[in-house]
């Protein structure tokens, strides 16, 4: 069984993406930059923040965090989303979610201007990646089919199970498998028998919030298991799959942590220079 190390594969793509940002800098005398704005003191969104800094400042690119106290206005947050669309130094805009119940997260998403949507969620992004045109990708989504493409550079005509429809993970997820023309199925809560769907699969990407839910037996022997999940339990983190089990079935597994998670933030970084590159041309 391939273990699939994700940890490997983010300090190789932020490696790479370093050398773009100074490629870039060299060209145009400018480097992307990046600005999140994080609402609130909730620990973990201040960890990932901290982490997403971290990460922008090593591959070179400007970073800059705004920070908010729970109570701001909606109004504050929408103004300062159009004075940072209109501001030529940022080449991304990231609000880091969950908002608080105040603020209209559909409405923050539809303020970001397009061109600058590093996380991919504004509908006119959704549109063009379900149309098949250019277009910013959910980081999550993005970096489980950049380490998908590494064991399997060619998708065509695979059989691939999305687990979970989110709009962040599943949904996404879909288009982008569907671009590499496997045949896709997307199934959810609703799904009458998920382990026969399963069975199906050359391909699974997990992505429910619910621990070790894809179990050994629901597993094709060499399918390709990409566990997205990220769940506290008394026994410490786990994902949507049954490592233990999988891990025996599958040709390829991503462990939890270290599977997907480091790629998250590694496509963040190339979703800036991305928008970045687009915005100069
Ligand atoms: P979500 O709650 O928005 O969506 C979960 C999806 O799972 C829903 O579409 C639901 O229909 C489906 N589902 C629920 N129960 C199911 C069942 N019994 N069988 C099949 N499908 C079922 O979750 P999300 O935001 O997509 O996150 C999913 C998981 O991924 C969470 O554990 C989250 O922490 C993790 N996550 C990890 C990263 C990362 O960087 N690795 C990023 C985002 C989310």
């Amino acid at each position: 069984m391939i273990l699939i190390d994700g940890k490997k594969a983010a300090a190789e793509l932020r490696a790479e993406l370093k050398e773009e940002v100074a490629e870039l800098k060299s060209k145009h005398n400018k480097v992307p930059g990046l600005t999140v704005i994080l609402i609130g003191d909730l620990t973990p969104s201040q960890i990932y923040v901290r982490n997403k800094e971290k990460s922008a400042n090593e591959v070179g690119l400007k970073s800059e965090v705004i920070k908010y106290p729970d109570s701001v206005e909606e109004k504050t947050v929408l103004e300062k989303i159009q004075e940072l669309n209109s501001d030529e130094t940022v080449s991304g805009i990231l609000v880091q979610l969950p908002l608080p119940k105040h603020i209209d997260k559909q409405k923050v998403i539809e303020a970001i201007d397009p061109s600058k949507d590093v996380d991919g969620f504004h509908p006119m992004n959704v549109g063009n990646l379900s149309s098949g045109y250019e277009s910013s990708i959910p980081c999550t989504p993005l970096g489980c089919y950049l380490l998908i493409k590494k064991i399997e550079p060619n998708l065509s005509g695979k059989k691939a199970v999305v687990v979970g429809r989110s709009n962040l993970n599943g949904k996404p997820m879909t288009q982008l498998l569907l671009k590499e023309n496997c045949t896709v199925t997307i199934t959810h809560s609703k799904t009458k028998d998920l382990k026969a769907e399963c069975l199906e699969a050359d391909i699974i990407v997990a992505a429910v919030g619910i621990p070790e839910l894809v179990r050994g037996d629901w597993v094709k022997k060499d399918a390709i298991v990409i566990d997205v999940g990220i769940n506290k339990t008394d026994n410490g983190i786990v994902g949507d799959v049954h490592f233990g089990e999988v891990s025996k079935n599958a040709k390829a597994l991503t462990p939890v942590p270290g599977g997907v998670g480091p790629m998250t933030i590694a496509c963040l970084l190339k979703n800036t220079i991305d928008c970045f590159k687009r915005s100069q041309i």
